[in-house]
């Protein structure tokens, strides 16, 4: 894993621990010196992300942490709030039980608890997201940060996939995961 200040390489461990269900990891970073954590986790199989372009991938909790560490970078938020906002998402997308999730609703999940965080974060977050084309579109999010009203879609948004959809998806999904599984000898 890069140094998430610098990017550089490599690093040195200079603490680790048991948790629940991983080991966390404090580095150092061999270049600029930073400290940062990471988690090792056994990844639950069978969790998959339904894309906006329908595509379907595997749920990636490092993606997932990205995203939203970009939308937190400088911002003066407690540490381990990244950790722990993708903690909590990803406990509750397991916990739901399902096997497919629309991206949108990961999306969403995160706006929601960026937007009781810290506003800055909500905003940078939203912009990537919801692929702000114009200043309209920005301003319509930040108005609803001032009235406190739920955030509404955006025009121009593709709509949630109806759960018609999402099963159809799915069948066809693990049509392929089966044919794949065989040929691989898995499972
Ligand atoms: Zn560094």
């Amino acid at each position: 894993m890069n140094c998430p200040y610098c990017s550089y390489h490599d690093s040195k461990v200079i603490d680790s621990r048991e948790i629940n269900d991983g080991i966390r990891r404090r580095r150092q970073c061999l270049k600029c010196g930073s400290r940062f954590t990471t988690y090792e986790r056994l990844q639950p199989a069978g969790l998959f992300v339904i894309k906006k372009d329908e595509r379907r991938e595997e749920f990636n909790r490092d993606k997932l942490l990205t995203g939203i560490r970009k939308a937190c970078e400088k911002r003066p938020l407690p540490s381990g709030t990244v950790d722990k906002i993708a903690d909590d998402i990803e406990a509750e997308l397991y916990h739901s039980g399902k096997l497919e999730i629309a991206s949108t609703v990961i999306g969403d999940m995160v706006m929601e608890r960026l937007k009781s965080l810290d506003h800055i974060a909500y905003i940078r977050f939203a912009s990537v997201y919801r692929e702000f084309t114009d200043i309209t579109t920005l301003k319509q999010v930040v108005d609803t940060l001032v009235s406190g009203e739920p955030v509404s879609p955006v025009p121009g948004q593709l709509p949630l996939l109806s759960n018609d959809k999402l099963e159809e998806l799915a069948k066809r999904g693990r049509r392929k995961d089966r044919a794949k599984a065989g040929k691989l000898n898995v499972k």
